[in-house]
């Protein structure tokens, strides 16, 4: 199918886009890479009269770097981030999670900032995001606000912005040398959405003891959860002594699910996510045994 008709707006500024943004009304919608946005108005489930198309705006695609942190402009791609043409203050994190992220036509012109907006609870961004305590700069014609992503996802394809407001960058904080991390997804296939997707970061530990995890999960529920049950029951673990099944039951309860349940597939779920997660927390110390 193809979209219905709309006008076509390509600002050359900020100012500009989110005038037209605030001029437009409900009829508007930003388009960035097109990558989730046009299947949706090929299929019809979404027709808005305007679109306008940000990847004109020189400013959207910078990134600034200080001892704190990096600000990626919101219209950064995947790509970008895969192959580190702009800095990544995380220790390559950024760049393996946009690695997996579909297939290289979607990195190509998908953007991380259009991820975020689009709130796929299946996506790579929206977990490592909340996952580091990532915050998003949020223009309108009312002003620039800041909002943590943790905030900003809100559902399934619901988000904290408003209908007129931009997405300007994406302010990710420097993780500390002694920070490591791991990452596991589980799709039914290269370039496709996560079953599951699970992020680990913990402190460094020359033994294979597992210290301050922070555990988040995506694919799970309608925004990514944090384990934070899952998290204390192992830490001071070696990861070793640590196996998947023993992860199933801390992980049902801190998505709120039965883990007794008697349909097998809630099962096979619960199952995958524990695998996963497991895989995660593995892929801290294989990194750190490496060095
Ligand atoms: C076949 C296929 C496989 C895919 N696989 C994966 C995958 O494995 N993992 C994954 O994470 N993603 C996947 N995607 C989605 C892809 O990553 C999209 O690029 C991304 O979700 C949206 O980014 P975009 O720039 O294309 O946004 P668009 O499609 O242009 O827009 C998406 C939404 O965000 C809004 N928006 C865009 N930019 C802004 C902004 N700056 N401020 C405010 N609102 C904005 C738009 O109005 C729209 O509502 C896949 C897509 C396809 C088609």
């Amino acid at each position: 199918m193809k979209p219905a008709a709309f006008d076509y707006h390509r600002p050359a500024g900020t100012a500009e886009a989110v005038r037209l943004l605030s001029d437009l009304g409900d009829d508007a919608k930003v388009i960035a890479g097109g990558q989730s946005l046009l299947p949706i108005m090929n299929m019809r489930l979404a027709e808005p009269a305007h679109l306008v198309d940000v990847t004109g705006i020189a400013e959207l695609r910078q990134t600034t770097v200080d001892a704190s942190g990096a600000r990626y402009g919101a219209t950064t791609t995947h790509m970008r981030f895969e192959y580190q043409l702009v800095p990544d203050v995380t220790g390559g994190l950024l760049s393996r999670m946009a690695a997996g992220i579909g297939y290289q036509a979607i990195r190509n012109r998908g953007t991380v900032g259009g991820s975020l907006a689009h709130s796929d609870p299946s996506a790579e961004w929206p977990t490592v995001m909340a996952a580091l305590d990532a915050a998003v700069h949020v223009l309108s014609v009312r002003g620039m606000r800041r909002v943590p992503v943790r905030d900003l996802l809100l559902g399934f394809f619901s988000t904290a912005l408003e209908p007129d407001e931009l997405i300007v960058d994406v302010e990710v904080g420097r993780l500390p040398a002694s920070t490591r991390w791991g990452v596991c997804k589980t799709a039914r296939k290269p370039g496709e959405f996560a079953e599951s997707l699970a992020v680990a970061l913990m402190e460094h530990d020359a033994t294979p003891r597992i210290r301050q995890p922070r555990l988040w999960l995506g694919a799970a529920a309608d925004t990514p959860v944090r384990l934070a049950g899952t998290e204390r029951l192992v830490e001071g673990h070696d990861v070793d002594a640590v196996t998947a099944d023993d992860l199933v039951v801390p992980i049902a309860a801190d998505l709120g699910a039965d883990p007794g349940a008697g349909d097998p597939a809630a099962r096979y779920v619960l199952h995958l996510h524990a695998v996963t997660v497991h895989r995660a927390l593995r892929a801290v110390h294989e990194e750190v045994s490496d060095e």
